[in-house]
């Protein structure tokens, strides 16, 4: 078993999901303490300049499996593909992101090499030359510190939790090609059906506008929504609004939900429990705007509006569209 860490890493479209590069910054560190370095499987079609990309991220050999059957992903064609030349480059560790994707990737390859997986992990370490993983138990009450028998050692990383490394425009990685072996792919992805135009997922948004208990209904969320296109922004919503059914469970921020890291989040009738709090804390800037002064999203936010977010909301974006018009 070698010393290198491989991280698979992700693409939709050809676009990079910010979690492979997240896992470039923490697979660097872990390798460095192995002794190693960090590698990249880029698996898709026509996937142009990403490897590039990748190098400047960290990544110093980029494995690369460019085929048209590797378009959409397919649980056994990434599988089958992966497997087979992971065997040779034996990787110590090997980091898929917990996405949609990730979740059902990981456990299959997992099985696939005889071996187990940590998944959902928040902190990667390194201690006496074995892979330390930390992952939330319990819906958060308890952090469990797992330690892998067997080798690769896997895990998925939470996507927004570590952040990812600036990038070096100089960095080069060497670039090997790698063969899709898709073989018997018994189930094919024949269509993938967007949330819609202009949806943007919360988990991959620089600015999120969210809607809590407080815009009392399905209706409520309008002036939310009229404010995010407004910005650019995804809508995000508090487990209280899709517990109600008033918006889908996609947009949930939260422990059970998605953790966020934009740079502006926007969280308009939410109160701020501990559960939604721990998936947006981390936000570079938090505006809270809510008709209670003692609501505890204040203790957390930037900027704090105390009013009805029916008032406010519309105000802000009639004020934002003037702005960015200018
Ligand atoms: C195991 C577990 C996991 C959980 N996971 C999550 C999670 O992932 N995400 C999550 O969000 N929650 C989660 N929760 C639930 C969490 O504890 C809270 O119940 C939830 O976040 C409350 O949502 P809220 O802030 O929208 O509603 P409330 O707490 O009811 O707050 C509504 C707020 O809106 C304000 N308001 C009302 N009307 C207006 C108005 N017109 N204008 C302005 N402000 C107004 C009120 O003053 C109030 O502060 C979890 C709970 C548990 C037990």
């Amino acid at each position: 078993m070698g010393n290198n860490v491989l991280v698979i890493v992700e693409q939709r479209d050809n676009i990079l999901k910010k979690v492979a590069l997240e896992m470039l910054g923490i697979g660097a560190e872990l390798a460095t303490a192995l002794g190693g370095s960090v590698e990249a499987a880029l698996l898709g079609s026509n996937l142009g300049d990403l490897p590039t990309v990748l190098a400047q991220y960290g990544a110093t050999q980029v494995y690369v499996a460019d085929n048209p059957d590797l378009a959409r992903y397919s649980s056994e064609g990434y599988t089958n593909t992966l497997a087979a030349f992971i065997g040779k480059v034996a990787p110590a560790i090997i980091l898929i992101g917990a996405t949609a994707m990730g979740k059902d990737l990981a456990p299959r390859l997992a099985a696939r090499l005889g071996v187990g997986v940590a998944s959902d992990c928040t902190a990667l370490e390194i201690e006496d030359g074995r892979l330390v993983a930390i992952r939330p138990v319990f819906a958060g009450k308890a952090l469990a510190k797992v330690k892998l028998h067997g080798d690769p050692q896997i895990a998925t990383l939470r996507p927004n939790v570590l952040a990812a490394p600036q990038p070096d425009t100089s960095a080069t990685a060497t670039i090997e090609p790698v063969a899709a072996a898709s073989g018997d792919v018994r189930a094919q992805v024949v269509d993938i059906v967007g949330a819609g135009e202009g949806v943007i997922d919360v988990a991959e948004a620089d600015i999120i506008v969210s809607g809590g208990r407080g815009v009392a209904g399905p209706e409520g969320f309008a002036p939310v929504t009229s404010l995010a296109k407004t910005l650019g922004a995804a809508v995000g919503a508090s487990r209280a609004a899709v517990d109600a059914g008033w918006i889908e469970h996609a947009h949930q921020v939260g422990q059970t939900g998605k953790t966020v890291t934009p740079n502006l989040y926007i969280a308009c009738g939410i109160s701020g429990a501990i559960q939604h709090l721990a998936g947006m804390k981390t936000s570079k800037v938090i505006v809270a705007v809510n008709k209670d002064p003692e609501a505890p999203i204040f203790k957390v936010a930037d900027y704090g509006i105390v009013g009805d977010l029916f008032d406010v909301v519309p105000l802000l974006d009639k004020e934002f569209q003037t702005l960015l018009a200018e």
